[in-house]
């Protein structure tokens, strides 16, 4: 039996921050489909004006947020006392949990940056844990080349040629797998799962075949039934994101930055916020 599409998804372009210009590829729309998925933005351009702006301190309640750099550099600063220059290839973890303040800025004037934030929810025992921060540097990524396909391994494990492999982050309440795929040459990459677990997969460079015929074009996402091996054929220079968690199966209730499971607890972030609380580790 091969994983299948069930479902694609077309990313829109928008800006957020303080006036960048990214494609939210899914965002709260899908995030009960796609649970325990909340949002997938990727921002990639050659124009400083579409990314200079960057994204001044703002709050974050309630989930985990993973960026990955491609290119470019980015400075990331919160209210843990953290600082942190992300550049190519690495990886910024946060665990907003009660409460971070945090900035990212461009720290670079021209030239591309490129990269994706991810955002997965946090279960509702673990919303309100104290929040967490870790850079994770391009060269800790466990990352393996098999059949001319390069796989890096940012967070969990897959089974890649009748091996098991681990990713730089293993045992997240989401189960969470993140691998950054790709094709070096024409071939096809056959991958195995934890099942059953929500799987997408988002080709952010050229296109690739999933099973036998169905097809995934550059900047769609897809959505894949949750069992059975996942082949995969893609040309030279194809590339993905492959991300895997388990449903919570818990309500969701975002607003802007705040992804809590009830309306109350919103209206408690959002006083907390105001009242310089959020991050505040008593009470
Ligand atoms: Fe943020």
């Amino acid at each position: 039996m091969h994983r299948e599409i069930i479902q694609i998804i077309k990313g829109q372009v928008t800006q957020d921050g303080a006036g960048v210009t990214l494609t939210r590829v899914f965002g709260s729309d899908h995030a009960k489909q796609l649970d325990p998925f909340l949002m997938l933005d990727e921002f990639g351009s050659n124009q400083p004006n579409d990314y200079l702006p960057g994204f001044p301190e703002h709050p974050h309640r309630g989930f985990e947020a993973i960026a990955y750099m491609l290119e470019g550099k980015m400075r990331h600063q919160d209210s843990l006392g953290n600082q942190g220059l992300l550049e190519s290839g690495d990886v910024q973890w946060l665990t907003a949990g009660r409460g971070i303040l945090h900035s990212e800025m461009p720290e670079q004037s021209e030239g591309k940056l490129q990269g994706f934030q991810l955002w997965v929810n946090l279960p509702k025992a673990e919303k309100m844990k104290p929040a967490a921060y870790q850079d994770i540097a391009a060269e800790k990524i466990p990352q393996h080349t098999i059949d001319g396909i390069h796989y890096k391994l940012i967070a969990g494990s897959v089974r890649l040629g009748g091996e098991v492999m681990q990713g730089a982050i293993t045992g997240l309440p989401s189960q969470l797998s993140y691998l950054d795929i790709h094709f070096r040459q024409s071939a096809t990459s056959h991958i195995t799962l934890d099942e059953p677990l929500t799987t997408l997969l988002y080709a952010y460079q050229g296109g690739v075949t999933v099973g036998p015929q169905q097809s995934l074009d550059k900047g769609e996402l897809a959505q894949l039934s949750n069992s059975g091996e996942l082949v995969i054929k893609g040309e030279a220079g194809s590339r993905l994101l492959l991300l895997t968690g388990k449903p919570f199966d818990e309500p969701i209730f975002q607003h802007g930055p705040f992804v809590m499971n009830s309306p109350e607890e919103i209206h408690q972030a959002v006083e907390d916020y105001r009242n310089g609380k959020l991050t505040s580790t008593s009470g």
